[in-house]
């Protein structure tokens, strides 16, 4: 087989969808019997809905989710005040979604499995790998059943404590975020509206909270506890924190469907590729779960890694095609460590930078800025939206190829408009297939050469 992807975890079934569409060979495997059951990661950034939208899963994902509610604080029983939870931005032709939408990570990952198989691509349950040896040729991989798979590459998506990093023998490199005990749970409470996102402070810096669920009958509780507290994650401890953290009973918390405790930590992989196998989402880094910013990039380093993977195995571009992985995707990750840890020290208000829709490869070995005096969108750039005679971006850029802007002549293999629009400052410009301009050029010369390098 061409690609073994171990965990089906968004990182995961998110690269199954990319290397499914591509035609490569690929097989997700995953340890537990069944998909994640927890709303941990709930917040989908707006650059992530950018993806969604290319994978093809958005409407699915918009119907499952809904917006992210205002912070409601209370105090002693009483509400007093609301606060929201991220500064807004505009949308605009260019960025046409501008607020994060909130989806429990269950339901985002049954959206992007049944997207797989609809794909042709699926995920083989109860199948927990335990090592790994690769060679020149391939990566023999080991399971606990006893059985092997041999492929080409392998791709770690298999979270924070992951078996293949080790396996590899990458380290961590990270620290403490906070040493107190953390709590999420997804539970079921009378009492409370499903308009809000209840906050209730303790008196010193612990507290709860309770954010509804948007498409489900569940809160997330979110919770931080002095040092020393001996979390009880069954019904009964969990009734006890809602009890003494809000004015609920603790009966109201009628079900306790899924708990789970943790201490924050911001860690990077020390390397995100080690021949044939690559590290991606929590595999290659984690970090506090405050501004919303790991699933999303999780996906987003899956995307990065498919259209490459794809352009190696099937486009014949060469094998250091795929070092810019690590190259691009390990800077990023870097920088959203630095994010995260800073929102969760209340350091970064949750707005235009959690987002993601500034993020580019402009340094990238990658990006080519061929223009003698460039304006408006450079190489390494996310591409924006736009329209171009009546033509929206977002709607040819939807699908595994590139895309010439600004070409008289299309180029074999890439779907190519005329135009670009104005938006976008003059030039030629070649979009990749995970919506970043690529290279851009004052005319079109030199677009064959660079898309030769790249297996398109
Ligand atoms: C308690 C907690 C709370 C969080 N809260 C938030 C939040 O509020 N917001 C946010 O954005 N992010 C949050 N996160 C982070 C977010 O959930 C992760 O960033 C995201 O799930 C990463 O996706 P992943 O696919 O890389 O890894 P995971 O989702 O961890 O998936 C890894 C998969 O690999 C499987 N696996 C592991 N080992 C093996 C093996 N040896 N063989 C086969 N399969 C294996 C696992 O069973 C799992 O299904 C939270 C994380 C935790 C742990």
């Amino acid at each position: 087989m061409d690609v073994l992807i171990v965990g089906a975890g968004p990182t995961g079934l998110t690269l199954g969808i990319d290397l499914a569409r591509r035609g490569v060979e690929a097989l997700v495997v995953e340890r537990a019997q069944a998909l994640f059951p927890g709303s941990r990661g709930k917040g989908l950034q707006p650059r992530t809905l950018e993806v969604f939208d290319d994978l093809g899963v958005l409407a699915e994902i918009r119907a499952a989710g809904g917006p992210v509610p205002v912070r409601m604080i209370w105090k002693d029983g009483e509400r007093v005040g609301e606060r929201p939870m991220f500064e807004r931005i505009e949308a605009d032709e260019g960025t046409p979604y501008a607020e994060p939408w909130m989806v429990a990570q269950w339901r985002t990952q049954e959206v992007l499995h049944a997207r797989l198989r609809e794909l042709g691509g699926q995920v083989a349950f109860g199948r927990e790998l335990t090592d790994l040896e690769q060679d020149p040729d391939g990566v023999t991989a080991r399971f606990a059943d006893g059985t092997t798979v041999r492929a080409r590459y392998v791709v770690a998506a298999d979270g924070g404590r992951s078996v293949v990093r080790r396996a590899v023998g990458v380290g961590m490199t990270g620290e403490t975020v906070d040493p107190v005990p953390f709590l999420v749970a997804d539970v079921r409470v009378r009492g409370l509206d499903r308009d809000h996102w209840h906050a209730f402070p303790g008196s010193d810096d612990s507290g709860v909270l309770l954010c509804p669920l948007p498409a489900t009958q569940d809160f997330q509780l979110a919770g931080r506890f002095p040092d020393g507290t001996d979390l009880d994650l069954s019904l009964d401890g969990i009734r006890k924190i809602v009890a003494g953290y809000t004015h609920l009973d603790a009966d109201d918390v009628t079900e306790l469907r899924w708990a789970s405790d943790f201490r924050p930590r911001a860690a990077l992989a020390d390397r995100f590729r080690v021949g044939r196998v690559f590290l991606a989402g929590d595999a290659a880094h984690v970090h506090s779960p405050a501004g919303g910013q790991g699933l999303n990039t999780s996906v987003q380093d899956a995307y990065n890694l498919g259209w490459k993977l794809g352009a190696v195995l099937r486009g014949g571009a060469p094998d250091a095609l795929l070092d810019t992985y690590e190259e691009e995707r390990r800077a990023t990750a870097a920088a959203m460590l630095d994010l995260s840890t800073g929102v969760h020290r209340g350091e970064v208000r949750r707005g235009q930078a959690t987002m993601q829709l500034g993020l580019g490869y402009r340094e990238s070995s990658l990006s080519a800025e061929t223009r003698t005096d460039p304006t408006g969108v450079r190489a390494g750039d996310r591409a924006p939206d736009g329209t171009v005679s009546g033509i929206r971006l977002f709607d040819v850029f939807r699908g595994p190829h590139w895309t010439l802007l600004g070409a008289d002549t299309p180029v074999a293999g890439v779907r190519a408009l005329p135009a670009a629009p104005e938006s976008y400052g003059p030039g030629v410009f070649l979009v990749r297939p995970d919506g970043y301009v690529g290279w851009a050029g004052d005319t079109a010369d030199g677009v064959r050469a660079y898309l030769a390098g790249v297996g398109a």
